[in-house]
């Protein structure tokens, strides 16, 4: 069996309560003892790291990961990636949200049908580093809506990151053909996309198509999540059981009351960096903030700034991560929502790392097994120079990733802080945080 003993250490175990001076003792993929100081785990064969009064807390969860997105500024760039160079590039990008503590996520759509669903088997028979992964399919989408690259002269299928249906037939077809690959759960676009040319707030889903959709996948025993801006398509959501709902800046009165009437059911995953930093951060890539306010980006930042905190006050669940995979939001950064969860949705520091962490297990469909640091617990582990309590930006920085461990088993290990080394404000911070408690 093995042992691994991480001592001196500030603990944040996820369930919400300020961190305390404490050690964990991990046996073989599992947490078997958190002790609270003075107190100790037992040592006895074990391997001991001495945290130097680093913070330690539970692996991230990223709700919405687009792997297959390539950093690149344009939509259109994803799907002129060839799929051999476009598998490699995802098994790198897994790579990197493991190092960065993401230690789990969940697959937001592949621009390829297999993509998401072999380096998920990739990373679980232990072939290749990265998050443990929920695989999604491509984004099924209809004529004319997000995801439907094809011009009218160049009616190529594979120019779409979408699986393009018209009816319900076509989406069981789809709905099936994804299933058969192995996927997860599937992604349906219900709203627009200003970057795609498409109002936000458009729904171009008819009942009939959604229902299919909802019906496919429960006999099948899969979930669906859906791209859905547009008031009415988080109220689509809610009537037909979509449980993962991605970004709702629109949802009105209505929706919102829906939603927190089956808020124990569904996870809104906004993602709102990519709101944040298309409206105030891509103008290297053409998009000064000028014209993401044409294009409709600052009023819905402005909108969904509104209606989270609406939700996150009514008890609704909001995870982090979404739409990270391009050049003015790469991937790795995914962290930075969290202060966006701050200052925009009104989340104290410690209830965005809730988010991250035990709401995480939720999404995941393991909530006792998966975001928090309590003895039973998968070994999903980060440790970080500094605390994110004071600074949530530490948690975007991989210097401050000190170690990360998923299932038991060490990913990364920057080593012990280095004896010359200039002492961290932020993790000084962290031992007097401690010391407050
Ligand atoms: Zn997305």
């Amino acid at each position: 069996m093995s042992r691994i003993a991480i001592t001196n250490v500030a603990v944040f175990d996820g369930g919400g309560e300020a961190p305390f001076k404490g050690e964990v003792l991990i046996e073989d993929a599992r947490i078997a003892e958190v002790a609270r100081s003075p107190r100790q785990v037992e040592r006895e064969g074990a391997r001991v790291i001495d945290g130097q009064g680093r913070f330690l807390m539970p692996g991230m969860t990223e709700a919405h990961t687009h792997f297959s997105w390539n950093d690149q500024p344009s939509l259109s760039a994803i799907q002129f990636m060839p799929p051999e160079e476009h598998i490699l590039w995802c098994v790198r990008v897994a790579k990197r949200y493991l190092e960065m503590g993401w230690t789990s996520a969940i697959g937001a759509a592949a621009a390829k049908p297999r993509l998401d669903v072999v380096l998920r088997n990739a990373i679980d028979a232990g072939e290749c580093p990265g998050p443990r992964y929920l695989a999604g399919s491509q984004e099924i989408t209809t004529i004319g809506a997000l995801g439907d690259n094809t011009l009218p002269h160049m009616p190529f299928e594979a120019l779409s990151f979408g699986s393009v249906c018209s009816g319900p037939e076509e989406i069981r077809r789809s709905a099936r053909t994804f299933i058969k690959y192995g996927v997860d759960h599937l992604k349906i676009n219900l709203s627009g996309e200003y970057i795609a040319g498409l109002p936000a707030e458009m729904s171009p889903f008819a009942e009939d198509e959604i229902a299919m959709l909802a019906s496919e996948a429960r006999r099948y025993g899969k979930r669906v999540a859906a791209h859905a801006r547009s008031s009415e398509s988080v109220k689509q959501c809610v009537r037909h059981g979509i449980e993962i709902i991605y970004h709702a800046s629109f949802a009105d009165e209505e929706a919102l009351d829906m939603l927190e009437a089956n808020k124990d059911r569904h996870f809104v995953a906004p993602g709102i960096g990519w709101l944040v930093r298309t409206a105030f951060n891509a103008s290297d890539y053409g998009i000064t903030p000028a014209i993401a306010e044409k294009m409709g980006y600052k009023r819905e930042l402005e909108i969904a700034s509104e209606s989270l905190r609406k939700m996150h006050k009514r008890g609704i669940r909001i995870l982090p991560g979404g739409d990270y995979g391009f050049a003015w939001m790469p991937h790795g950064t995914n962290a930075t929502d969290l202060q966006y969860f701050v200052d925009y949705i009104g989340m104290t520091p410690t209830e965005a790392l809730v988010a991250a962490t035990r709401l995480g297990g939720q999404i995941m469909l393991r909530p006792d097994e998966i975001g928090m640091l309590r003895p039973g617990y998968l070994a999903d582990i980060v440790m970080v120079d500094g605390n994110p309590l004071d600074d949530l930006s530490l948690l975007a920085d991989p210097e401050r990733i000190s170690l990360v461990m998923k299932d038991g088993k060490i990913c990364k290990d920057a080593g012990p802080r280095g004896a010359d080394a200039a002492p961290r404000a932020a993790g000084q911070g962290s031992r007097e945080a401690v010391a407050a408690h």
